[in-house]
């Protein structure tokens, strides 16, 4: 089995409905079992075009949000038609959600009403959290301490971190993605993390159309090429790649508590 845990399969990016269908057809094709679909990072109503796909899909579910970088979309109204959307049954986790002042898109204040926002709306919904990380230093992680957020469950996807923090992480109970960076050349801390994640919180992703594996850097990003990932992150560990994609697949469905 083999989850892709992460792409955006909006139709800003491939078109229309039937671009998107065709993207998962090719993963299915790729022998890639199930997608997460994420709702989060086209604007506020990239939600509802994740949750679109994952009704079309019996193997596709999503995971709906607001990204920092659309933190200043964040009013009271977009945010109620939100919440009514996460009670859709195919609506497996919040997210993504976090900090970034990489790009810095939203103001910080924006970006910390915006987060917290979701991680207690998470709690009362019982679902788990999709994390984006980038450059908070340390603030990520001390909002979800503050908030009491690991036992919901929590991920960093898409995770460039360091070692030390990705030991934090690990320590509360927190799971960790891997993405198609890792085949890259310069990005040998990526590797260095995913040597040493635990087995049991480890996930692979693609995090679609964007940072697309070796052999295809530069090119679109689709979720056909997480065996990519897997193949990547497997012989890192000096394990058959079939045994690594199966574990992180079944960790994926623990994660999202998906049958
Ligand atoms: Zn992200
Ligand atoms: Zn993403």
């Amino acid at each position: 089995m083999i989850i892709d845990s992460h792409c955006h399969l909006d139709t800003k990016v491939w078109g229309d409905d039937d671009g998107v269908d065709a993207v998962v057809q090719r993963a299915y094709a790729a022998g890639v079992d199930r997608l997460v679909a994420i709702g989060s990072g086209y604007g506020f109503d990239s939600a509802a075009r994740a949750l679109a796909v994952a009704r079309r899909h019996t193997q596709v579910i999503a995971g709906i949000g607001l990204h920092p970088h659309d933190a200043k979309e964040f009013t009271e109204e977009a945010w109620e038609s939100l919440l009514e959307l996460a009670r859709d049954p195919k609506v497996k986790a919040l997210g993504e959600m976090g900090l970034d002042y990489h790009y810095s898109f939203s103001v910080r204040e924006q970006q910390l009403v915006a987060f917290r926002t979701q991680l207690r709306a998470a709690k009362k919904l019982g679902l788990p959290v999709i994390i984006h990380d980038r450059e908070s230093g340390g603030e990520t992680l001390e909002l979800l301490d503050q908030e009491r957020a690991w036992e919901g469950g929590v991920l960093f996807h898409c995770y460039t971190g360091d070692r030390a923090t990705m030991q934090k992480i690990v320590e509360r109970g927190g799971t960790i993605s891997i993405p198609g960076i890792v085949t890259f050349k310069n990005a040998d801390s990526v590797r260095e993390v995913a040597r040493e994640v635990p087995i049991g919180q480890l996930l692979i992703e693609t995090d679609s159309p964007f940072l697309a594996p070796v052999p295809h850097r530069g090119k679109r990003n689709e979720p056909a090429f997480v065996p990519l990932v897997g193949a990547a992150v497997a012989a890192l560990r000096g394990m058959p790649a079939e045994e690594l994609c199966q574990i992180t697949a079944e960790n994926t469905l623990r994660f999202f508590r998906w049958d």
